[in-house]
């Protein structure tokens, strides 16, 4: 089985929204502050990837962002496991 190592990120929406608006006027992906999986009305998305300017990338592209009931469920369907480092980093 093949492995990537990643971490989750939460994106406000409404900021997403603004910056997506300001780069072309036609174009806002949540115009409703939507989940595009379910639709629900949502503050944050959530995407996973090696860095947060990556999984940022993603979800300007369209690729990634999903609301916390969506993205819980694509992680179980996946069969993610979880690696929480015990040692505070400093
Ligand atoms: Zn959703």
């Amino acid at each position: 089985m093949t492995e990537k190592r990643f971490k989750v990120f939460s994106f406000d929406i409404e900021e997403l929204n603004d910056e997506l608006t300001e780069k072309d006027a036609e174009t806002k992906r949540y115009p409703d502050n939507n989940c595009p999986q379910c639709g629900w009305e949502t503050t944050l998305l959530y995407a996973a990837e090696e860095t947060e300017d990556a999984a940022h990338e993603l979800i300007r592209q369209g690729k990634a962002g999903l609301c916390g009931d969506c993205f819980s469920s694509r992680l179980t369907e996946l069969e993610v496991v979880v690696i929480i480092p015990l040692e505070t980093p400093k």
